[in-house]
């Protein structure tokens, strides 16, 4: 007897042992499928189901009858009479709504759950579990073939590990995708006679749509937020103690959810911009609960009170995300309010147990110990780069189990969501359904056991490697979801690499047209980094002398990535028409690559000198030196490269235009010597000023320290070039506590007096 359970308590049931039954024989079948009077919509579903793939693995015929006689061999799909009569100590009204059983019994298999869903999920985990199916991609199923089944000893019973579960990419939206690998996402195309699926209205920042400015700031200012002394809408939210305000948010909720009735959450949330009311009641709470959650949970709080008696199967969801992210102090959301909260802060290359995300780590834990209904929308791509390597692949499964560990209920898995072709998107999206569905799964092997199955099994060893050599280029880089193609993991050796990888993945699907098409979608993204990092990666060639593993001219491979992106493809795709989340097309993309630029002129450095000496004026003892070899240089080659400088400590520094204001030239704790990863410092850096003429004017530079987990900074200063000086000057940016997730950075002002800024390196003193 084999009982699954995943995650959540489970209803083991004693039943007769070693029973096996007999579905197929050497390609004829020998059991029925009855789908019994009374069986609804998505329990019909199922049985079809079931017949298509048990007809496709044997090549035999299967019935659907709604009744069989007792020496039939049968398999029972759904509850109804017949499963009543034949397991009556299987009470499948007691079952939860996506909860399944598969038992076998005598000559009877009862595959079946709880309405709506546990009856198709108890087929398709059959199918998958039993027989081996998958369903990579809405074009890609495995269907193993045998001309005999026989299933012995059969008896699990399971449940999801998440009420809800939602891989939000593209690919996942299919519907019968969806259904077979049990996603209840409510942007899938899932219809009630395919068992539904969890029913949003105002699925998110609601504030503004529920109480439109237009319609009623004139008259009631006091409805939004107070900044400054002024009462505002642009850039702010609703003054969420006001009374009046309160209950005509009642009046709106109920009548919003009076036009949904099959809603069963609805959120109530900030709009996706800052601005919080800071009047005395607003300031006083939040004072008080040391987070802007504090008005919010309030003011749900107040809403679910008011309409929980009259809408008894309705969740009342906001979120906590950035203003509002940190859990309050005193104040409980009640049992009818859902909290989803947003990680988009988070470094993705990195699981949330790695340091660099302690901050976010500890809201989960905070929220946690204070909500019984947690969820978490999480980002699962880089939306300014849907097509760009976003190495997160391996946190994905860590931090699903990270979340169930910390009593998180529901997942929102965000990924590139408005077209096919992003990168890795059917990979992610079916690894993501399975480890919502059970999060003890390995995720190594799921990724693994996809390669092989989409990719074919030749294809997937060098697609593993390119996988493993991505990670590990990002690995100590913090990746947020936004990531520039400055990552310093898209450089020039990486990318050789992966080229080499992706070119024998290619060359071994040879001779499988739809395994070549799949590895030629996957290289898309690899491409794009070669297009928006062509000269940057010309410049590392030359100065290496290594090879050019793309083609020579630029415009070329464009025409190539376009080809791949928007040709044709298998039934069920349709062409990429987004390259981010902003909309940019791809044939708006490859345009700005239609002519070929020349190669940027390279210059060979100097050595570095090993035995920097200290820097002049400032405490040597217990100091760290973390030299300009420790940066990660943004746009290398264009905003920031290394040059020789006989005036630096070791003879290098890191040099920036003043063409521009990016924290082009920044020290991450993560990456420092191991010494500089704790402790509180004086951060020093020292810094060359560079002018064109005598007595500048303006800013010279801007520098500090930022906390990318908080999202805030631990302090700055900026240098007005009169004041600069000539030769390499330390300047104190803070007293810091070193965490992993804290860059020190530097950039320059855009000040067209300057050359540019040298920076020779960051020199720490203990702060005693
Ligand atoms: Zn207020």
């Amino acid at each position: 007897m084999k009982i699954t359970v995943l995650g959540v308590v489970l209803a083991m049931c004693a039943s007769a042992a070693n029973a096996a039954i007999t579905l197929a024989e050497r390609g004829r079948a020998t059991a029925v499928i009855v789908s019994q009077e009374g069986a609804a919509a998505a329990e019909q579903l199922a049985a079809r189901e079931l017949r298509e793939h048990l007809s496709e693995i044997t090549g035999a015929l299967f019935d659907v009858r709604s009744s069989a006689e007792a020496g039939e061999t049968a398999v029972i799909v759904g509850p109804g009479p017949m499963a009543a009569r034949l397991f009556p100590d299987v009470d499948l009204n007691s079952f939860g709504p996506e909860q399944l059983i598969m038992r076998v019994s005598g000559n009877k298999m009862l595959l079946a759950g709880g309405r709506p869903r546990g009856t198709l999920y108890a087929v398709s985990r059959f199918l998958q579990t039993q027989l081996g199916v998958r369903w990579w991609a809405p074009w890609a199923t495995t269907v193993p073939r045998r001309k005999s089944i026989r299933i012995a000893d059969l008896d699990v019973t399971e449940q999801p590990a998440f009420e809800s579960r939602d891989p939000f990419w593209f690919p996942a939206f299919d519907a019968m995708w969806a259904v077979r690998n049990r996603s209840n996402s409510q942007s899938s195309h899932i219809t009630p006679e395919m068992g539904g699926k969890i029913i949003y209205t105002g699925f998110v920042h609601t504030f503004f749509p529920l109480v439109p400015p237009s319609e009623h700031f004139a008259q009631h200012p006091e409805w939004y937020s107070l900044i400054n002394g002024k009462r505002q809408y642009e850039g702010a939210q609703l003054c969420t103690t006001n009374p009046e305000l309160r209950d005509f948010l009642v009046q709106q909720v109920r009548s919003w959810l009076k036009n949904a009735p099959d809603a069963r959450i609805i959120s109530i949330s900030q709009n996706d911009w800052a601005g919080p009311c800071t009047c005395p009641a607003c300031k006083e709470i939040d004072d008080r609960e040391g987070s802007h959650a504090g008005t919010m949970v309030t003011l749900l709080n107040y809403i679910a009170d008011k309409l929980g008696p009259e809408f008894p199967d309705v969740a009342f969801d906001t979120l906590a995300y950035q203003y509002t992210r940190k859990a309050p102090r005193t104040i409980r959301p009640r049992p009818n309010v859902i909290i989803r909260l947003c990680s988009i802060e988070c470094n993705f290359a990195a699981p949330l147990t790695d340091p660099s995300n302690a901050s976010f780590a500890q809201d989960i834990v905070d929220w946690n110990r204070i909500c019984n209904r947690l969820y978490i929308w999480d980002y699962t791509t880089n939306f300014a780069h849907y097509v760009m390597p976003h190495p997160n692949y391996f946190s994905l499964g860590p931090n699903v189990r990270f979340f169930k560990e910390h009593g998180v209920r529901g997942l929102f898995e965000q990924g590139a969501y408005q077209s096919y072709s992003s990168e890795m998107s059917e990979l992610r999206a079916w690894v993501l359904a399975q480890l919502l569905w059970d999060p003890n799964l390995d995720d190594r092997k799921l990724i693994d056991e996809f390669l092989i199955g989409y990719y074919g099994k030749k294809a997937a060893a060098p697609l593993g490697r390119y996988l493993a050599l991505m990670s590990s280029a990002a690995n100590g880089f913090y990746m947020g979801c936004f990531t520039s193609p400055s990552a310093p993991y898209l450089n020039y050796k990486t990318l050789v690499a992966a080229e080499a990888l992706l070119q024998k993945a290619e060359d071994a699907a040879a001779g499988d047209p739809d395994a070549v098409w799949r590895v030629r979608q996957a290289r898309l993204p690899v491409w794009y980094a070669w297009l928006v990092r062509w000269s940057l990666l010309r410049r590392e060639c030359l100065l290496s002398g290594g090879p050019w593993p793309v083609p020579a001219s630029r415009k070329a491979l464009a025409d190539q990535w376009l080809t791949v992106a928007t040709g044709s493809g298998p039934s069920g795709w349709s062409r990429m028409t987004h390259v981010n989340e902003s909309g940019l097309t791809p044939e708006r993309f490859v345009a700005r690559f239609a002519e070929d630029p020349a190669d940027p002129e390279v210059h060979k450095l100097p050595r570095r000198a090993s035995r920097p000496a200290p820097p002049a004026g400032l405490a040597r003892t217990g100091a760290v030196d973390i030299q300009d070899s420790y940066a990660q240089l943004a746009n290398e080659g264009e905003w920031a490269e290394y040059r020789g400088d006989p005036l630096s400590s070791d003879g290098l520094a890191a040099y920036m235009p003043s063409t521009h204001h990016e924290w082009a030239v920044q020290f991450h704790i993560l990456n420092a010597p191991k010494k500089a990863q704790t402790g509180t410092w004086k951060v020093y850096a020292l810094v060359r000023v560079d002018p064109k003429a005598a007595s500048p004017r303006g800013t010279a530079f801007t520098a500090g320290v930022w906390d990318n987990g908080m999202h805030a900074s631990q302090g700055s200063i900026e240098i007005a070039a009169a004041d600069a000086g000539k030769g390499y000057r330390p300047y104190l940016l803070g007293t810091v506590e070193s965490r992993a997730e804290r860059v020190i950075w530097i950039a320059p002002a855009a000040n067209p007096a300057l050359n540019g800024i040298w920076v020779d390196r960051v020199w720490l003193v203990p702060a005693d």
